[in-house]
């Protein structure tokens, strides 16, 4: 995307912001019945962005999708997907995991100890309980297990879920740009929620033909590629090919004739031709077979083994795992657990990739991620002139020695093949910006506060009768 084409569409952002200004006022939408007086502290509508997580539209760094602001799929998840806990607590009684569980007195103590907070906060869901700062302290004086109990409660209510068709609905209106597998995935879902939408996913997917149909297809595909696997192993030498073969009749018991329920069957037969690769010295003819065994179906990139782990999920669970591979996530530039290398959690080291993409990097170096993605190259370019944009225009603040940074960063964890182009960021422009939307805030939050009776005494408004 040209520049010019970035700045039409952001200086509409822009003078949209400004107008919002006046209707996001939380000091207002949290304004009481009109008949009763309260007093409210002040606290200041969002006028900047400080996390380039809250960019609008910003577009992954690797695939150049466009994501989704983190905090909006947290506030999405949190109002429109999980239960309120005082809901889901009630719940859960009748569920059989938690009558087994039931027994332990560190799960009664957890339980009474949330009902009774849910019950005074029926509003609250368990993540937003489990943040708060009395319910921390409280965990604290616990035994670990006492603690745990929380966590082990907070799962179990996430078994409480919506009816498919409410989920399909609501995740329309969110319209996400969903990467391959994920939209592929999704339209399977809406065509489960057509057919059943009064019953979970979890339920849905639970059903014998479903699962067996989706299990069909995946075993089919895993099948097929064993199948290459045996052929390309032909010009293997002799002492390694038997160990492949090995490796193959393995593979085959797992994928086949293993419960359906067990987990992790991919990773234990790669792990399978991966010991067998060790024995080799043929290098070339190793990574052919072992290029083959990556292509195994997974969760991540094929829809039928999407759906097969799905079935083993909470149906809030797939939720989650679908929006978030389009969340805007933090990527570090350097990785943060790379032996010996440990990047920093700092702005200055993170980039904005997809939840996908974020998955998928890893520790993996630069130098070789974009020799398998060579599109990041233009697509961390596309990223960068949006934020800088949004610097240039005092949207985005705290991030004026970001570009620099960053671009160092890139050329060295990549060995100089991203190459950011930095020129337009122009940190004068930025503060002037700034400066103005300041004082245009200012402006049109008096003007609102006395379009809507609403005055300020020390650091509390005050909210008039209005007739
Ligand atoms: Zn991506």
């Amino acid at each position: 995307m040209k520049i010019s084409a970035i700045n039409n569409r952001y200086n509409s952002y822009v003078s949209i912001q400004n107008q919002n200004t006046a209707i996001a006022n939380p000091v207002l939408s949290r304004q009481p019945a009109c008949d009763t007086v309260s007093f409210k502290s002040a606290a200041l509508p969002r006028l900047f962005i400080n996390d380039l997580r809250e960019i609008p539209d910003l577009t992954c760094g690797c695939c150049g999708k466009k994501m989704l602001q983190n905090d909006a799929v947290n506030k999405f998840l949190n109002e429109k997907i999980y239960y309120p806990a005082s809901i889901a607590l009630k719940r859960i009684k009748n569920e059989k995991i938690f009558k087994e569980s039931k027994a332990s007195k560190e799960m009664k103590h957890a339980y009474s100890y949330l009902r009774d907070y849910s019950a005074k906060h029926p509003k609250l869901t368990m993540n937003d309980i489990l943040t708060k700062r009395a319910v921390k302290e409280a965990r604290r004086k616990l035994s670990p297990e006492g603690s745990e109990a929380f966590d082990e409660i907070r799962e179990m209510t996430k078994l409480i879920a919506h009816n498919s068709k409410y989920i399909i609905d609501e995740i329309t209106k969110l319209n996400p740009d969903f990467r391959k597998v994920e939209k592929r995935a999704f339209k399977e879902l809406q065509w489960l929620a057509k057919k059943y939408p009064n019953e979970t996913f979890h339920t849905i997917l639970n059903k014998p033909e479903i699962h067996n149909h989706y299990l069909k297809n995946l075993e089919a595909k895993q099948m097929d590629i064993l199948n290459k696997i045996e052929f390309a192993s032909e010009s293997l030498e002799p002492d390694v090919k038997p160990l492949v073969l090995d490796a193959i009749k393995n593979a085959k018991e797992i994928f086949k004739n293993e419960e359906p329920s067990i987990r992790h069957k991919r990773s234990r037969v790669i792990a399978e031709f991966q010991s067998a690769f060790e024995k080799s010295n043929n290098h070339a003819s190793v990574k052919k077979i072992a290029d083959i065994a990556d292509s195994l179906p997974s969760s991540v990139t094929d829809v039928d083994a999407f759906m097969i782990k799905g079935s083993q999920k909470s149906t809030n669970t797939i939720v989650e795992t679908l929006l978030g591979r389009q969340r805007n996530t933090f990527e570090h530039v350097k990785p943060h657990h790379r032996i010996g290398d440990n990047g920093p959690s700092t702005i200055y080291n993170y980039i904005g990739l997809c939840g996908k993409c974020n998955l998928e990097r890893q520790r993996m170096s630069y130098e070789i991620f974009t020799k398998i993605h060579p599109e990041m190259i233009e697509n961390e370019q596309l990223q960068m002139d949006k934020i800088i944009y949004f610097i240039n225009n005092g949207i985005l603040t705290g991030y004026d020695k970001y570009p620099q940074e960053i671009k160092k960063a890139l050329q060295v964890e990549s060995k100089n093949a991203i190459n950011i182009d930095i020129s337009r960021l122009n940190p004068e422009q930025a503060k002037l910006k700034r400066k103005l939307r300041q004082l245009l805030y200012v402006e049109t939050k008096k003007a609102i506060d006395k379009q809507n009776k609403v005055f300020k005494f020390g650091k509390c408004y005050f909210y008039k009768k209005r007739h």
